[in-house]
């Protein structure tokens, strides 16, 4: 093995030290004549070569402790193990085993920083609230998922205007980046939806390694101002639903009090109209105090057994008489092996009321109406782990079937196709906001399919109850 220059360099200046004292002495011993200048030239010749070589061993060995400290600092990723084979015996050994020991204690540091890293970007990747690192020039230097979600990918690298033209937004980020202060604010994004977000920037302590200096957090606040849109909404809708009648009926009042006083024909006619409007704010009031009972509850799902068939037979029995008023039958079909059903029977027969109430209402006069009720065969996936199965009840109608745009929006509070219709037929606008309340409290699913100009079916899917009729054995495991 060759030497490396610099040890090369070094064992020429080490011999000629280490032989200096030696050579000294033989220059002594021939200033007093005690050995001839022959003897000693030949001494120094002899001396030279061998010192250089007991040098050269060691510092063969050195190269290769340097070689390897070299080769494990350079290798990719972790630093890897010291690789050298040094006799045991060797002064140089102590210095191997250090060196082994520092590098693997380093391998441990960097390996556990690396953990720690790692660990703090999952969960700044992860938070549901979009994140934004900014450079001091507010470049973005960094975006989490939800932010990439937002942006676009390619928000990182550009200037945060251009990401997010706010100005209030724009101006919070001033004042963390050039004020070192943490700023509030709102913004609302207008393309593709409409989304509201509470921001904040804020000054980061330390600038990061990748020359961030503030962070901005986007909070989402849609859904809780669509809640408090919602509620607002509710109010007004229920308020002027009741003034609507309430007006009707002091005017008749005043009509009867005053011009029609003494005309007995007025009196009837007017009274059978204060009568239908008394009625209809009885009924308003009746399914406004229904909806808040069922939200009340809404969150504890029903934990006992409900027999369907006698409560769609009772059911059936209460709106024969409305349907004959049409022309209309009612039939019933319920499979033999119907289990029964996780729930609370008076909130089951309100569903199916308002169902074939519905169906009665809006179905042509002359057709039937068929009420089925049996095991379901393809659960839907919010019922997947329901433990014994669940129950199909559909309600299908021949009537003018509902156009597609409206069926998502059927289930919303005084949500009408068409209002004046409904009004007519006596309906409050709320039957189908207390239908997916109750299923949604007996953690079922509601849905609805129709034709335009042929007809709807609403399907109620419930989780079924343990079947006691039944062996066990039936029973599904989820
Ligand atoms: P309403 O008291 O107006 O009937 P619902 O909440 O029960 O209120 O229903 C909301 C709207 O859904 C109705 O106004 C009607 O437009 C539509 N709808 C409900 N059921 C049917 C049906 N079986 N066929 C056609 N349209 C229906």
């Amino acid at each position: 093995m060759k030497l490396s220059p610099k040890s090369r360099h070094s064992l020429l200046l080490a011999t000629a030290l280490l032989a200096a004292p030696a050579a000294l002495m033989l220059v002594a011993l021939v200033a007093l004549d005690q050995i001839g200048l022959l003897s000693a030239v030949l001494g120094l010749l002899a001396m030279l070569p061998l010192t250089a070589a007991i040098l050269r061993r060691h510092l063969l060995r050195i190269d290769r402790i340097e070689a390897a400290l070299n080769r494990a600092l350079d290798a990719p990723g972790d630093p890897a193990e010291i690789e050298v084979q040094i006799e045991d015996d060797s002064p140089l050994s102590g210095i191997v085993i250090a060196a082994k020991a520092l590098t693997r204690a380093h391998a441990t540091v960097t390996r556990k920083l690396a953990e720690r890293i790692e660990a703090g970007t999952t969960v700044i990747e992860n938070i549901p609230d979009p994140m934004l690192l900014l450079a001091a020039d507010a470049t973005v230097t960094g975006a989490n998922r939800a932010a990439r979600e937002l942006f676009g990918g390619n928000a990182v690298g550009r200037g945060i205007a251009i990401t997010l033209r706010h100005p209030d937004v724009l101006k919070a980020v001033d004042a963390a980046l050039s004020a070192g202060e943490g700023q509030a604010t709102e913004m609302t994004l207008l393309v593709p939806v409409e989304r509201s977000f509470a921001v904040r920037a804020e000054p980061l302590p330390e600038v990061g390694p990748d020359g961030s200096r503030a962070l901005v957090m986007l909070h989402e606040l849609t859904a809780m101002k669509r809640s408090e849109q919602m509620r607002a909404d509710f109010v007004a809708n229920a308020s002027h639903e009741l003034r609507t009648p309430l007006s009707t009926l002091v005017g008749f009042i005043e009509t009867l009090r005053g011009p029609a006083k003494d005309d007995p024909e007025a009196h009837e006619r007017f009274l059978e109209i204060m009568h239908e409007q008394s009625l209809r704010m009885a009924r308003l009031v009746n399914d406004l105090l229904s909806l808040s009972r069922i939200e009340l509850n809404e969150h504890t799902p029903p934990r006992q057994p409900a027999n369907l068939t006698r409560i769609l037979e009772s059911v059936k029995a209460t709106l024969d008489m409305q349907a004959g008023a049409k022309d209309m039958r009612i039939e019933l079909a319920l499979a033999p092996d119907l289990p029964p059903v996780l729930g609370e029977e008076d909130e089951l027969s309100q569903v199916v009321q308002n169902l074939i109430d519905n169906a009665v209402k809006y179905g042509r006069a002359g057709t039937h109406i068929a009420v089925t009720a049996k095991r379901a065969d393809n659960l839907p996936a919010a019922l997947h782990r329901a433990q014994y199965g669940a129950v199909v009840i559909s309600v299908q109608d021949q009537g003018e079937g509902i156009a597609r745009e409206h069926i998502p929006r059927l289930t919303e509070r005084f949500y009408r196709v068409d209002k004046a219709r409904s009004r007519d037929l006596g309906g409050t606008g709320l039957g189908l906001a207390i239908v997916k309340h109750i299923v949604n409290r007996h953690r079922g699913v509601l849905g609805i399919d129709s034709v335009v100009g042929k007809g709807s079916i609403f399907s109620v899917y419930l989780p079924a109850a343990r079947d006691l009729q039944q062996p066990e054995v039936t029973a599904r495991s989820a």
